[in-house]
């Protein structure tokens, strides 16, 4: 799996269609595509694909933040974008998406 941080000023795009995922204009609500598995920050799922396994992910938080078990996703066609808010918050946001 491919893992790339974006600045959290930034627009989230998919990396396989472009589409604007997540616009950084203020109080924009995320907008999935075909590609999208998981959108997740530090405090829970916000979306989910219907053929993405998110309660094996659930589990696994159990033990581990949101960053370390989304990081831990075994799929090598997945590509996934972290951003996190400036300090001190510091706040992660992970878009998991598949080619
Ligand atoms: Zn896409």
């Amino acid at each position: 799996m491919k893992i790339y941080k974006v600045d959290s000023a930034e627009n989230i795009c998919c990396p396989f269609c472009d589409k604007v995922v997540l616009s950084n204009e203020s109080e924009s609500e995320p907008e999935e595509c075909q590609h999208t598995l998981l959108i997740a920050t530090d405090e829970g799922v916000e979306y989910h694909a219907d053929h993405f396994d998110i309660e094996e992910l659930e589990e696994k938080t159990e033990e581990l933040s949101w960053d370390e078990a989304i990081s831990a996703v075994d799929n090598p066609k997945a590509v996934l974008i972290k951003t996190y808010a400036p300090a001190p918050s510091s706040f992660g946001a992970y878009y998991l998406f598949e080619g």
